[in-house]
């Protein structure tokens, strides 16, 4: 018996979700995870090539979920930042690719990783309170298998390929992809931005929800730059994505929150 099968939790029929969204590009989230840990993995479509942006938590098989939409095409793999809700899976791909500030990280397995909310200190509740969300005792309300235990969770360490970092234009097929260093969330977060189209992928540097700093002037300079970005449209890390003019609702929200 699991030990933690006192928690009784059901098994999901099916782990992970998916949305066709516009420009070739398929969001990926895992609803049996809990709203303050379920992070967008999104999958683009670019052509000769297939492009996928995080990883979730690795609860389930990642690579299983998208074989359809990959169809046997070269996949690069890239981890906006090595947070264990955008990595779980990044082992499963043979590139994958990271900024230098997260690479160990990556390959830690993301230093820290739990499916219990308890797990997490009181600053940290006590933080994440005071931005709106609930952390709650347990993360997942399902799991994917009779056998999964929550106990045993851990992330499988993935080792980067290559490295991305500010200025750098990443090609995958036939779409191309100016790298944003977007530091604050994290010190190694990346953003790409498709210039041609103008869909930004934001990973944790800005979402719909309540944003968390781990450095706030840094965070300053990324949210003011990401602010005057020409976009069409934003997916971010985690929630809904939405168009620049929401993009400027959001940072303008956080720069009232955080003066100088
Ligand atoms: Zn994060």
């Amino acid at each position: 018996m699991p030990a933690d099968a006192h928690d009784h939790l059901p098994v999901a029929g099916r782990w992970f979700s998916r949305v066709a969204l516009d420009g070739g590009v398929t969001l990926i989230t895992e609803p049996h995870v809990d709203p303050f840990l379920r992070a967008n993995v999104f999958v683009v479509d670019c052509g000769s090539e297939v492009l996928v942006v995080d990883g979730g938590c690795g609860i389930a098989s990642l690579s299983a979920e998208i074989e359809d939409l990959v169809a046997g095409r070269p996949v690069t793999a890239v981890a906006s930042h090595a947070h264990y809700d955008h990595i779980g899976s990044l082992h499963e791909f043979a590139v994958c690719l990271v900024h230098p500030a997260e690479a160990a990280s990556l390959a830690n397995g993301g230093d820290f990783a739990t499916l219990r909310g308890t797990d997490f200190d009181e600053v940290f509740h006590a933080m994440a309170a005071s931005i709106g969300y609930h952390v709650p005792d347990i993360l997942v309300d399902a799991v994917p298998t009779p056998e999964f235990s929550i106990d045993a969770y851990v992330i499988t360490p993935t080792t980067p390929t290559g490295l991305l970092d500010e200025g750098d234009v990443l090609v995958v097929g036939a779409r191309s992809f100016a790298v944003l260093h977007t530091p604050g969330h994290s010190p190694g977060g990346i953003a790409l931005l498709e210039r041609a189209t103008g869909m930004l992928i934001a990973g944790d540097a800005v979402y719909d929800g309540p944003l968390i700093d781990d450095d706030v002037p840094v965070y300053r300079r990324t949210i003011e730059r990401l602010r005057a970005l020409d976009v069409s449209v934003v997916h971010g890390g985690h929630d809904a994505s939405f168009d620049q003019r929401r993009l400027v609702e959001i940072c303008d929200a956080w720069l009232a929150a955080h003066p100088t």
